[in-house]
């Protein structure tokens, strides 16, 4: 699909009309979603966090039907003032940024094929949608998210404070756990909408750290294997208050580097 480039959402005529057309998706595409929905689904309950639970009961996503983006964005907005923003395909990361930002969350409206449903090339709607959406719901995330953004906007044109940045993205909002009463949960969407790492992030084999911003800083991550650590925050509200030392300690690393 098109890669844009937009630097800024704000003046970008033509992102507003994209939207999701729920007529063209075809059976292969409701076989996929409702495959993908049951399976994890059913792992919901002893895997996710309770404010990820809670934001999904809210948001009334189900198996039947695919999710209609139009309706979500209503209830999001309703309980958060975030909305969806309908893209098509990848964006860039500045766009994807100013998004947040404004409290839009980025969805794609294409669905992976069958034949690729654990392994898909790129974020789907399945991810957009089932992972990420229902934690918008809690407000110290949100908040937490959209003050990510806003310090990433500030470094925009600074390639390595953006790659440190990249990793508490990484590490927090997809591939973040959540010490709860219940014992360790899992809060990160590339988790929740991902069949293997799901158990595995909470199994043994994987190192389990403490949330602290200097060592997320200076760990990099992979793409398209399972994660070998994950960082644990106790709150939500930890999260969020940890985004002062974020950006101080990005200033430090990046003062250090000249
Ligand atoms: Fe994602």
């Amino acid at each position: 699909m098109k890669n844009i480039r937009f630097n800024r959402i704000f003046t970008d005529p033509g992102l507003g009309l994209f939207q999701q057309d729920i007529r063209t998706y075809n059976a292969e595409d409701f076989k996929v979603w409702e495959t993908l929905f049951k399976k994890q689904s059913k792992k919901l309950p002893t895997v996710a966090a309770q404010e990820y639970i809670d934001g999904f009961k809210s948001l009334r996503l189900s198996e039947e039907k695919i999710v209609n983006l139009k309706e979500v964005s209503y209830r999001l907005g309703m309980n958060t003032g975030w909305r969806v923003q309908v893209v098509p395909g990848r964006i860039s990361d500045s766009l994807f940024f100013s998004l947040l930002q404004a409290k839009k969350f980025p969805v794609t409206s294409w669905l992976r094929r069958l034949d690729e449903l654990d392994y898909p090339t790129a974020p789907d709607l399945f991810h957009d949608a089932f992972g990420h959406l229902p934690l918008l719901m809690n407000e110290s995330f949100s908040q937490f998210l959209q003050g990510l953004a806003t310090i990433t906007e500030r470094y925009r044109d600074n390639p390595l404070a953006l790659e440190l940045l990249e990793r508490v993205y990484w590490y927090t909002v997809e591939f973040g756990l959540i010490r709860e009463k219940n014992g360790l949960r899992v809060y990160g969407a590339g988790i929740l909408s991902s069949s293997g790492e799901m158990y595995y992030s909470l199994s043994d084999e994987p190192k389990h750290c403490t949330y602290e911003v200097e060592a997320v800083l200076n760990t990099p991550f992979w793409k398209n294997k399972f994660q070998d650590r994950y960082f644990i925050v106790n709150s939500f509200d930890e999260l969020r208050a940890s985004l002062p030392l974020i950006e101080e300690k990005v200033d430090e690393i990046l003062q250090k580097a000249e």
